[in-house]
């Protein structure tokens, strides 16, 4: 059909200058030298600007009205093809060239200020940047729509279906169950002993391991690879070349460990959507929960997890013998599953993540909506870490200035962290009940029948489906927090010894 290789020449010529988008941004990230950055913001800002130009074009609107009118023409996936490139078209159209010209410029601008001001904590120099964000932001939402509050038509870019009034409910079934629980768990997990993780653990042996616990995985580093960022990232130039990014602390051996591994979820999603997606707008996770889904699972369900360990543990003792020396199989296990109140996100223990989570929907509900005015994040922040997880940043450093996602215009996403948590244990579930060898399976290093399944279930489907029906079609089930809740309560309880 002349008309569907037509609208799909126009998506690859689109798809094609994303990805060159998205590896200028990864060598903004890795090794551009920090004079390079105003010609950076230049090119990424003229080619957001070349790609929204052409997807808000009438060619391509026209193009796909011709489709619309005769989908009982199409087969079913390239009935999706149309239907999620016209969400993808009517986004694009809704909004001004100008504000997406703003925006690039002030997120390029603002990712940039943070990572300057951030190690020395000035929230100062960086708020003006982190004003014109959210002043752009509320434009989009206005320009967007939405039908009950603004937040949705944020949300809605991320988390197709969900709706804030859903959300709310989620998150507040979620915390009902949490809270309790975490408070019951904190009462005994001060005395797990950690401090051997925060001995010096050389850097480059570390690296090795996570290069090894990623191939182990499956990620192809022939379409592939990883590099170091302050901030870790899974970023794709295509489905031949999805890179990743961690980062190393010598002084803490959990920040490079889980981070490679949650990268390396990622990164084994985009590396494995079904290859004729390839140039499409098909070739996109089902949404950003499940990706998180994906990352989390490879992080915690399998990377913290017992049997996993049992793989691992005798190796990583012969690569760090003075660090580990003396220590047994149940301390190391416990100690990276500590439960702990912390101030940084992405070094919480499973039970405090979510809670991250909910200062951050909130805040931004409130920054959104106007009721919090930027200037006065710090402290509405600091106060509602204290209130929700029991601690209070001393500076902003590991407080309001800790996560890039706000300074990169990404608000409305923090949500689909923890719904991610939430789709991965229901996934997980599924996966283990119809291998029932999985535990074994992990605890002798085989990895790929999980990566096998994951890939016919979640990974080739890619944006073909939605993620509720994909969630359904997968487990039978609706999103819920009650297999999470189960997941935790049954691993925290043995850990700690609890009823
Ligand atoms: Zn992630």
């Amino acid at each position: 059909m002349d008309k569907l290789n037509a609208l799909r020449q126009q998506l690859a010529t689109i798809v094609d200058l994303e990805a060159a988008t998205a590896l200028l941004g990864w060598d903004q990230h890795t090794y551009m030298p920090r004079g390079g950055l105003e010609a950076r913001v230049r090119q990424i800002t003229t080619l957001q600007g070349l790609i929204h130009e052409r997807m808000a074009s009438d060619e391509l609107h026209e193009l796909l009205g011709a489709l619309e009118a005769d989908t009982g023409k199409l087969d079913p996936v390239d009935a999706r093809l149309v239907l999620v490139t016209r969400r993808d078209v009517d986004q694009a159209r809704r909004l001004p060239a100008e504000l997406v010209v703003r925006k690039a410029e002030a997120t390029g601008r603002a990712l940039d200020s943070w990572m300057v001001n951030r190690p020395r904590g000035d929230f100062g120099a960086w708020r003006p940047h982190l004003e014109e964000v959210f002043a752009i932001v509320r434009l989009e939402a206005e320009a967007l729509g939405y039908e009950e509050e603004a937040y949705d038509a944020l949300l809605n870019r991320y988390e197709p279906g969900m709706g804030t009034r859903r959300l709310r409910a989620v998150f507040s079934e979620l915390a009902e169950g949490l809270v309790p629980f975490r408070r019951q768990v904190l009462e005994v997990s001060h005395r797990v002993d950690d401090e051997m993780l925060s001995r010096h653990f050389d850097g480059q042996k570390q690296w090795d391991l996570g290069l090894r616990m990623l191939k182990e995985m499956g990620y192809d580093f022939n379409h592939g690879r990883q590099d170091r960022s302050p901030h870790p990232f899974t970023t794709s130039f295509g489905l031949p070349d999805v890179r990743i990014t961690t980062r190393i602390h010598e002084n803490d051996f959990r920040a490079g460990l889980f981070g490679t591994l949650h990268e390396g979820g990622h990164g084994l999603y985009e590396q494995n959507f079904l290859p004729e997606f390839d140039r499409s707008t098909l070739a996109q996770g089902s949404s950003l929960g499940i990706h998180e889904s994906q990352s989390r699972l490879w992080e915690n369900l399998v990377g913290r997890s017992r049997p996993y360990w049992n793989r691992w543990f005798g190796e990583v003792k012969e690569l760090f013998p003075a660090q580990l020396s003396g220590v047994g199989f149940q301390a190391f296990y416990a100690a990276i599953n500590r439960v702990k109140p912390g101030l940084i996100r992405v070094e919480a223990d499973e039970l405090s993540y979510n809670l991250h989570i909910f200062v951050r929907f909130e805040l931004e509900l409130r920054l959104l909506s106007g009721d919090l005015a930027v200037a006065d994040l710090p402290e509405a922040w600091d106060s509602l870490m204290e209130s929700t997880l029991g601690v209070r940043p001393p500076s902003p450093v590991d407080g309001c200035m800790q996560d890039m996602h706000w300074a990169d215009g990404s608000v409305g996403y923090f949500p689909t962290y923890a719904l991610g948590n939430l789709y991965g244990v229901q996934i997980f579930n599924q996966a283990r009940r119809e291998m029932p060898a999985m535990d074994e399976d992990i605890a002798s290093g085989r990895l790929l029948p999980l990566k096998d399944w994951l890939t016919e279930r979640v990974y080739r489907p890619a944006r073909s489906v939605d993620p509720g029906e994909l969630l359904r079609l997968i487990t039978g089930q609706d999103l819920s927090p009650q297999p999470w809740l189960a997941y935790v309560k049954n691993k925290y309880s043995e850990l700690y010894g609890l009823d």
